[in-house]
């Protein structure tokens, strides 16, 4: 039920999908700007259009998108539809058609409502592809707005048992020809269903060794075993000397209030409250939105990932600046741990931590630089949320 400002009623209806519950959507305002310095820019990392579209799975117009993301406060959004969907109509997703032109397509749309609307967020048509890994498995990798389709329909399930990926990670690496690129889900826990009918794999070691691959997105609209696993193997991959971003995205199929799925194929559903569009976001400093700035900002080695408060460190002289900013929406700072990492270690050390007492919203510090490799922060909030930033690399 919606009331507008002359006290006129409506009713709508979410959904009707059976077997699970209609539950109101969740509407909330923000009292407070977003708590980013100027020049950083706000984007979801992984999210499906309506080009996404088969079986089990579906996604937003593009145009719903990006209306979506001016209103959640965004910048951009990366949209990274399956490699494998491009090979049927969206509209009638069993019907093959021609790869390259659905995605043309795509990007055309995308392009036209970026022109068409300069002040709202910048769609990036990017994609998710299903490549193989060192051990030939399917797994996926999101790349930032590359003009040529990238084949993938290893585990699009639309060829029987005939699952083997059709390009490796290096293969797709080659034909980004320099594009950032991210490795989604890292660490996603993967069902024997899943292994056995579409060869899914997880990303390991062996598959970042080209250096090529710029990001990890480990933070998947959650914090569960996915976000632990995924935030241990980018440390690991710091501690290799690997310069690798953190990213944090949502992998939302058009669920922008609630998110409703295939639990199990023709016969049950799911609904939840994560993996919601820009519900968490990564902010990378660029003075303006358009995608060949954001791209040149993903090629750099700073960035932000966050579901409310933002912290960054800079180099200052001998020393290390420090910047964390919070709002009254996501409540004062609480914690602010300063972790530091030497190249060959095993495992990172604390080396500083603040507990706030005192309801401060930001913090504005200087440290000297540790005799180490890498220094990263992470800080909380009294309302629960959180952010991290990227490692900033001492030599
Ligand atoms: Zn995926
Ligand atoms: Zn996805």
């Amino acid at each position: 039920m919606a009331e507008n400002k002359k006290g006129k009623t409506s009713e709508f209806l979410c959904h009707n999908f059976p077997g699970i519950k209609q539950e109101p959507l969740e509407i909330r305002l923000l009292n407070h700007p977003l708590p980013y310095p100027d020049g950083w820019k706000a984007g979801e990392m992984h999210c499906h259009s309506e080009f996404s579209s088969d079986p089990v799975e579906f996604g937003a117009p593009l145009k719903l998108m990006q209306e979506t993301a001016d209103a959640v406060g965004l910048d951009f959004v990366l949209c990274t539809d399956h490699s494998y969907d491009f090979y049927y109509r969206r509209e009638s997703f069993l019907e093959p058609m021609n790869a390259e032109e659905n995605f043309a397509e795509y990007r055309s749309q995308a392009e036209a409502l970026n022109a068409g609307h300069p002040n709202l967020p910048t769609l990036v048509p990017g994609e998710e592809v299903s490549c193989g890994n060192s051990q030939g498995e399917n797994v996926h990798l999101l790349t930032f707005g590359h003009p040529q389709f990238l084949p993938g329909l290893g585990d699009g399930g639309r060829r029987g048992f005939k699952n083997h990926p059709d390009l490796t990670i290096a293969e797709t690496l080659k034909r980004l020809n320099g594009t950032p690129s991210f490795a989604a889900h890292p660490k996603a826990k993967i069902g024997w269903l899943e292994r056995k009918i579409f060869r899914r794999g997880e990303w390991r070691e062996e598959d970042l060794e080209s250096d090529s691959v710029r990001g990890l997105q480990f933070w998947n609209g959650n914090l569960g075993a996915d976000y632990r696993d995924g935030k241990a193997f980018w440390i690991q991959q710091l501690l290799k000397g690997r310069r690798i971003l953190p990213i944090a995205a949502n992998d939302a199929h058009g669920d922008f209030n609630q998110n409703i799925g295939v639990k199990f194929p023709l016969i049950s559903l799911y609904q939840g409250r994560s993996h919601l569009f820009g519900k968490v976001r990564t902010l990378v400093p660029s003075a303006s939105k358009d995608t060949a700035s954001l791209r040149e900002a993903f090629l750099g080695e700073h960035c932000v990932c966050t579901d409310g408060p933002f912290v960054s460190l800079t180099r200052d002289g001998n020393g290390i600046h420090i910047d964390a900013r919070s709002n009254g929406d996501f409540g004062a700072l609480q914690t602010l741990q300063i972790y530091v990492g030497t190249t060959g270690d095993i495992a990172e050390r604390l080396l500083k931590e603040w507990n706030f007492t005192d309801g401060s919203l930001n913090l504005n510090d200087l440290f000297p630089a540790p005799a180490s490799s890498y220094v990263r922060a992470e800080v909380s909030t009294e309302n629960g949320n959180r952010a991290l930033s990227s490692a900033l690399f001492l030599n």
